[in-house]
This record gives C-alpha cells, structure tokens and sequence, in this order.
C-alpha cells in the first residue's frame, strides 16, 4: 500500500476498504468548497462507486455521507 493510501472502515461500504488521501489541487478545492474550511486530514475510499469521504478518526464526519466527484 502506498504511503498515501490506508485501511479504514468506510461507513457506506459497511467494511475495511483502501483509503487515499485526498492531495489533489482539484479534489482539494471542491472540498473545501463544501466544507468551508480548511480540506486537510480527508481521507477517500477508493471503490470506484463509493468514493466516500471521512477523516482519519472520524469514519462519518459528514450528515448526509459526503462522496468525492469525478472531477476529470
Ligand atoms: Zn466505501
């Protein structure tokens, strides 16, 4: 596993699956464009379908789920 990469539960997943962080410039400003804070400490799950965003303690910081877009 690559050192941006983790084995956290995913919450919508409902099991252990491989996290990313999230580091792109892209992916960054959306979600700091959601969140209207500062986008650090997120981690994504990497199911294709899920993409499901948490953070490090926190495996459902967000009321509803919050899933990162394609953004390609
Ligand atoms: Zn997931």
């Amino acid at each position: 596993m690559a050192d941006d990469e983790m084995e956290l539960y995913c919450a919508t997943c409902r099991s252990r699956e491989t996290h990313r962080a999230l580091v792109s410039r892209r992916e960054r400003r959306w979600l700091r464009d959601e969140i209207d804070k500062a986008p650090d400490g997120y981690w994504m799950c990497e199911r294709p379908w899920c993409r499901n965003i948490r953070t490090y303690l926190d495996a459902e910081p967000f009321d509803p789920p919050l899933r990162m877009p394609l953004l390609d």
